[in-house]
C-alpha cells in the first residue's frame, strides 16, 4: 500500500468521525452487502431462552436498557453520509420489551418467534435489537433476542445473556448493576484497528491472499439440488442434533494429541466431508476470526469476528491424523494473514461477483464456545434455544457448540433457495458418521473412511430363475397365435398381420436354416428400415441365429469392417449389389430370396428343425464407438431383450392400444423398443420410410394417418420433430432418451403427451435401464429409476455407494446386462465387473456415467467420467477418431473435442500437430 492511499484512509476515518463513527472492515463488508441486498433477514442473529418460573417484566425492561446503556453498538444506527457508511452512537437507548401471549390453544409461539427473527432491520433506526418475550403459560415463557449482525456477533450474544442475568438479578432484589466499566468503546477500537499503523504491510498481506486462492473453485461444489438463482431469497433453515459424549472426548483426545483445537479436528472431518460431496480434493470454506485479539476489547459487544477462507487439499491416501495436521498448519498461516478485509479478499482473487453467492467461499464453519454463564434468573429453570432465523449469508454453514449439557451440539444452515430438507439431513448425518470413523481410525487413509454406517437398503435382489422367463421372440409368437388378423406392421401400403409376420418369420428362418445357419452365427442385416426388418430380425431369431443391424447409410468401409470384426456368416441385403458388403466366407442373400417359399416352413410354436435360442444364447450384436480407435460390439442375450421389453411393458407402459411410430435407424438399439415392443403386447408397429427421419411434416402425416399413441426419439430428434408441432398429433406417450434431457425441452415434450418419459441407458444394458415420468416446471430432469429387475449402484471414488446426494459413477447389473464385447476380453473384463451385492456370478456393468441418488431415490445424470461424448444422440469417444487420425502418415498427434461455438450447433473438432517436414517419421 502506499503513503497516498494511508493518507486516503485516514482522510476517510476523520471525515466519517464528524458525522458519526466509522465501520470496521468487517462492518463496511457487512453494510456493503446490505446495501446490495436490502430487505433481508440474513444478517440477524436470535436466541432464545425457555424460562419456566416467575418473571418480572419489569425488571427485565430495566436491565435491557441497562445493558443498551452500557455496549454503545447496541444504540448505533447506520446511514450513509457522503458516499460513505456511518455509525451514529445514539444516547437514549428507547429498548422495549414486547410481549405476546401464546396461551391461546393453537397459538404456535415457535411461528412467533421465527416471524420476530426473520424481519428485517431499518439500520437507520437504533436500536438494531429487539426483545420479546412469549407468555406460552402462566408459569412458561420464551424470551427471544434479535440482533442485526452490525452490532453484535455470537460472542457479543452470550456476553449479553450473561449480563442480562446479572442485571435482573441485581434489580430485582433492589441492588444497582455495577459491572465493571468497559476498559474502551467500541468506536475507540474501529478507530485503533483502521489508523493504527501497528500490522503489517498490506501489499504482501494481498499478495499472501493472492496465491493462496489462485485458481480456487469459483463456487461451492456440493451438489446442489436446484441450481442457483438470479435472485436469492437467502431463505434459510437449521437442522440440529446432538452427538454423544464420546464422541466429543473423541475429538478433543485427537486434538490433544495433535497439539491442534477442537476447532481444528472438527473442521478437518468437514472438508473431508465437503471434498466427497464436491468429488474433488480441493475445498475451500469459511472460517471465523474472533476479531478481539486484544483483551481489553473481550468484555465489549459489538461486531468484532469476521471470516476468513481456508483452502484445504484433501488427499485420498493421506489419515485423518495427516489432514488434522495440514489444517492445523493452514489455519496458522491464513490467521497470520486474518487482518484482510473482506473487500481486499474479493479484489485478489478475481472470482464471480454475484449477488447470488458470497464471494469467495459459500460455506462456513464455525465451533462457537463462549464460556459466558447462562441466563436463570433465580427460581426459574432455563434453557438455550437457537435457530430461529429464516434466513442465511451463505449456501451452507455447521457450527458446533458445546453446550453445558454436554455432548457436541451440531446446526447446520442451509439455504433453502438451493438444498432441501432431506439433503442437508443427509450431509449432517455424513458428517457424523465420518467424524465418528476418523475418531476411531485417524490412522487409516482418508479413502477407507466411511460416511454412512453400511446400513444403507441392499439392491433389488437378483432375477428369480432366469432361464424361465419368455424370450422376446416366444413373447411375438403368443401373440401370433392369439390374435393372428390382427394388424401388426405397416409400412407404406403393406400391412402385415401378425400371421403374416409369423410366416415371413418362418420362411426367412428356413431359408437362413438350409443355407445351415442357426445357433452361434451371427447374421448381418444390410437393410433399412422395413416391415421386412422386422420379419427378418424375427426369422433370425427363430432359426437360432442373432442379428447385427448395419446402416446402409454409412460408408461402405465401415460396414465391412463390422462384417468382419463381428465374424458374422451371412449378410442379408435389400438388393443384390455389387457394392454391397462382402467378405470372405460371408453368405450374401437378399431379402426377397429370403422370403421366398413362403408358407413352406412351419410357422410358431412348430420347432421347424432346429434348437430354439435360449435365454443366455446371444440376441444381437450392436457397435458403439469405442476408444481404441475401432468400435466395439456388444453383446446382448435374449435374456436381457426378454427383460427389456417385458419391464417397459409396464413401466412406461405399453399396450394392445397403442400404436408405434418406428423412426429411428435399425443401427440404434433403441430401435428395438420401437420394432420388436408393441409385438409383444400386441401392438401395431408403422415404420416411417428412412426420409422421414429428417422430415418432422411426414412423420406428423404418419402419426395423424395411422393414429400412432407413441412417439420415441432422443432429445436432437425431438427438437427436430417440434418443428411439426406434435401438440396437434395426439399422442397418447412421448419416450425421450438417449442423451441428457435438458428443463427446457422437458418442459416442452411435457405438453405433448398425458405420459412424457426420460428413458436412460448404455447398449452394454440393453437399450433402457432406468425411466423417469417427465413433469414440467423442474430445474432438472432426473433420469430415475430402474426398470424391471435392473439394480444400480452409485459407487464413489473409493467403490463404496455413494450416499444420497454424493456424485459417483452409476453401476448398472442384473437383469439387463449385456454379455461383453465381441472379442474384446480385455475390454469387457475393464467395464463389466463382478457385482459385490449380487449372487456368484453376478455382474456390473460400469457406465462411465457420472450421477448421484436424489432425495426422492431417483438419479440425476450430471456427466461423464471420461470424454465420451453425444452428438445427435450419437455416442462417440473421441479417442476413437484421434488413434484414426494418428494413423495418417503427416499426422503427428491428434486431439478431437465437441465444440459448440454456436449455440444448438454442436461440432466435432479435430486438431493436429504435422510431422515437421525432413523430420523423423
Ligand atoms: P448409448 O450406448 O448410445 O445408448 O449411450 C449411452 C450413454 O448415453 C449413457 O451412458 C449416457 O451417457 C447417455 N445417455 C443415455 N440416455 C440418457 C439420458 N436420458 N440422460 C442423460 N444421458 C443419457
Ligand atoms: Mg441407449
Amino acid at each position: 500500500m502506499t503513503a497516498q492511499n494511508a493518507v486516503t484512509a485516514q482522510d476517510a476515518v476523520t471525515a466519517q468521525d464528524a458525522a458519526g463513527g466509522p465501520l470496521s472492515r468487517e462492518q463496511q463488508a457487512m453494510w456493503l452487502r446490505e446495501r446490495l441486498i436490502p430487505g433481508t433477514a440474513m444478517h440477524n442473529l436470535a436466541a432464545a431462552h425457555e424460562i419456566e418460573g416467575p418473571l418480572d417484566v419489569a425488571v427485565l425492561t430495566r436491565a435491557l436498557r441497562a445493558l443498551a446503556a452500557r455496549h454503545e453498538p447496541l444504540r448505533t444506527s447506520f446511514r450513509e453520509a457522503g458516499g460513505l457508511p456511518v455509525a451514529q452512537v445514539h444516547d437514549g437507548a428507547e429498548l422495549e420489551l414486547v410481549t405476546v401471549d401464546a396461551t391461546g390453544a393453537g397459538t404456535d409461539w415457535r411461528a412467533l418467534a421465527e416471524d420476530e427473527a426473520g424481519r428485517p432491520f431499518d439500520l437507520s433506526a437504533a436500536p438494531l435489537m429487539r426483545a420479546l418475550l412469549i407468555r406460552r403459560s402462566e408459569r412458561l415463557a420464551v424470551l427471544l433476542l434479535v440482533v442485526h449482525h452490525l452490532t453484535a456477533d455470537a460472542w457479543s450474544l452470550g456476553l449479553v445473556w450473561e449480563e442480562l442475568d446479572a442485571a435482573y438479578r441485581a434489580f430485582l432484589h433492589g441492588r444497582a448493576w455495577e459491572p465493571e466499566p468497559l476498559p474502551v468503546t467500541y468506536r475507540d477500537h474501529v478507530r485503533r484497528r483502521l489508523t493504527g499503523g501497528a500490522g503489517r504491510d498490506r501489499g504482501e498481506l494481498r499478495s499472501f491472499w493472492r496465491e493462496r486462492l489462485a485458481a480456487a473453485p469459483a463456487f461451492s461444489t456440493v451438489p446442489s439440488d436446484r441450481p442457483r438463482p438470479a435472485e436469492p431469497t437467502h431463505g434459510g433453515a437449521t437442522l440440529e442434533r446432538t452427538l454423544g459424549p464420546d464422541l466429543l472426548d473423541a475429538a478433543t483426545r485427537l486434538s490433544h494429541q495433535r497439539r491442534a483445537s477442537l476447532f481444528i479436528v472438527l473442521a478437518a472431518a468437514w472438508t473431508a466431508v465437503l471434498s466427497r460431496y464436491a468429488g474433488r480434493a480441493d475445498v475451500v470454506i469459511g472460517v471465523p476470526t474472533s476479531g478481539r485479539d486484544d483483551s481489553d476489547v473481550e468484555p465489549l459487544v459489538g461486531l468484532f469476528s469476521g471470516a476468513i477462507p481456508l483452502r484445504v487439499a484433501v488427499g485420498l491416501a493421506e489419515p485423518f491424523q495427516d489432514l488434522v495436521m495440514k489444517v492445523r498448519r493452514e489455519l496458522f498461516d491464513c490467521l497470520e494473514h486474518r487482518d484482510v478485509s473482506p473487500v481486499e479478499l474479493v479484489a485478489e482473487t478475481g472470482g464471480p461477483r454475484e449477488l447470488s453467492a458470497t464471494p469467495v467461499y459459500q460455506v462456513l464453519f464455525n465451533v462457537v464456545r463462549t464460556g459466558h454463564a447462562p441466563f436463570a434468573p433465580d427460581g426459574t429453570s432455563c434453557r438455550y434455544m437457537s435457530g430461529f432465523v429464516g434466513a442465511v449469508q451463505t449456501d451452507l454453514s455447521l457450527t458446533a457448540t458445546t453446550p453445558n449439557s454436554g455432548g457436541l451440539r451440531l446446526q447446520l444452515h442451509y439455504s433453502t433457495d438451493l438444498y432441501d430438507a432431506g439433503t442437508a439431513e443427509g450431509l449432517l448425518g455424513h458428517y457424523e458418521h465420518f467424524l465418528a470413523d476418523a475418531l476411531s481410525r485417524p490412522d487409516v487413509p482418508l479413502g477407507d473412511l466411511r460416511m454412512t454406517s453400511g446400513q444403507e437398503p441392499p439392491p433389488a435382489p437378483a432375477a428369480s430363475a432366469e432361464g424361465e422367463a419368455p424370450t422376446a421372440l416366444g413373447l411375438v409368437e403368443r401373440v401370433m397365435a392369439d390374435r393372428p388378423d390382427a394388424p401388426a406392421v405397416i409400412d407404406g401400403n403393406t400391412v402385415l398381420t401378425y400371421r403374416d409376420l409369423d410366416e415371413r418369420a418362418a420362411a426367412c428362418a428356413a431359408r437362413l436354416r438350409s443355407a445351415g445357419l442357426g445357433a452361434g452365427d451371427v447374421v448381418a442385416l444390410h437393410l433399412d428400415r422395413s416391415a421386412d426388418l422386422v420379419a427378418v430380425m424375427l426369422g433370425v431369431w427363430r432359426a437360432g441365429a442373432a442379428y447385427l443391424p448395419l446402416d446402409p447409410g454409412h460408408p461402405p468401409g465401415r460396414i465391412e469392417s463390422l462384417v468382419t470384426g463381428s465374424g458374422a456368416a451371412a449378410v442379408i441385403t435389400s438388393e443384390p449389389r455389387p457394392d454391397g458388403p462382402a467378405a470372405p466366407r460371408v453368405t450374401v442373400m437378399t431379402v426377397g430370396e429370403v422370403m421366398a417359399g413362403t408358407g413352406r416352413a412351419q410357422p410358431h410354436g412348430a420347432g421347424g428343425g432346429g434348437p430354439r435360442s435360449g435365454a443366455r444364447d446371444l440376441a444381437y450384436v450392436m457397435y458403439t464407438s469405442g476408444s481404441s480407435g475401432r468400435p466395439k460390439g456388444v453383446e446382448v442375450p435374449h435374456r436381457a431383450v426378454g427383460h427389456l421389453l417385458r419391464a417397459m411393458a409396464r413401466r412406461p407402459g405399453l399396450d394392445a392400444r397403442d400404436v408405434v411410430l418406428a423412426l429411428t435407424s435399425p443401427a440404434f438399439d433403441i430401435s428395438l423398443v420401437e420394432l420388436v415392443l408393441p409385438l409383444t403386447v400386441g401392438a401395431r408397429v408403422v415404420v416411417a420410410p428412412p426420409a422421414a427421419r429428417h422430415d418432422p411434416e411426414a412423420a406428423g402425416r404418419l402419426v395423424r394417418d395411422h393414429g400412432v399413441t407413441l412417439v420415441q426419439a432422443t432429445p436432437t430428434g425431438w427438437r427436430q420433430l417440434l418443428l411439426a408441432d406434435p401438440a396437434r398429433w395426439g399422442l397418447r406417450r412421448v419416450w425421450c432418451g438417449g442423451e441428457a434431457l435438458d428443463a427446457a425441452l422437458a418442459d416442452r415434450l411435457a405438453g405433448l403427451a398425458p405420459e412424457v418419459w426420460n428413458l436412460y441407458g448404455p447398449t452394454e444394458t440393453t437399450v433402457w435401464s432406468l425411466a423417469e415420468r417427465v413433469r414440467p416446471g423442474r430445474d432438472h430432469v432426473p433420469i430415475g429409476t430402474p426398470i424391471g429387475d435392473t439394480s444400480v449402484l452409485v459407487l464413489d471414488r473409493w467403490n463404496e455407494p455413494a450416499p444420497p446426494g454424493v456424485p459417483g459413477e452409476l453401476c448398472i447389473g442384473n437383469a439387463g446386462v449385456a454379455t461383453g464385447y465381441r472379442g474384446r476380453p480385455d475390454l469387457t473384463a475393464d467395464r463389466f465387473v463382478p457385482d459385490p451385492s449380487g449372487g456368484p456370478g453376478a455382474v456390473l456393468y460400469r457406465t462411465g456415467d457420472l450421477v448421484r441418488r436424489r432425495a426422492d431415490g431417483g438419479l440425476e445424470f450430471l456427466g461423464r467420467l471420461d470424454r465420451q461424448v453425444k452428438l445427435h444422440g450419437h455416442r462417440i469417444e473421441p479417442a476413437e477418431i484421434e488413434a484414426v487420425l494418428r494413423e495418417h502418415g503427416d499426422v503427428r498427434d491428434a486431439a478431437v473435442v465437441l465444440r459448440e461455438d454456436v449455440p444448438g450447433d454442436p461440432r466435432l473438432v479435430a486438431y493436429v500437430t504435422a510431422h515437421r517436414a525432413g523430420g523423423a517419421r
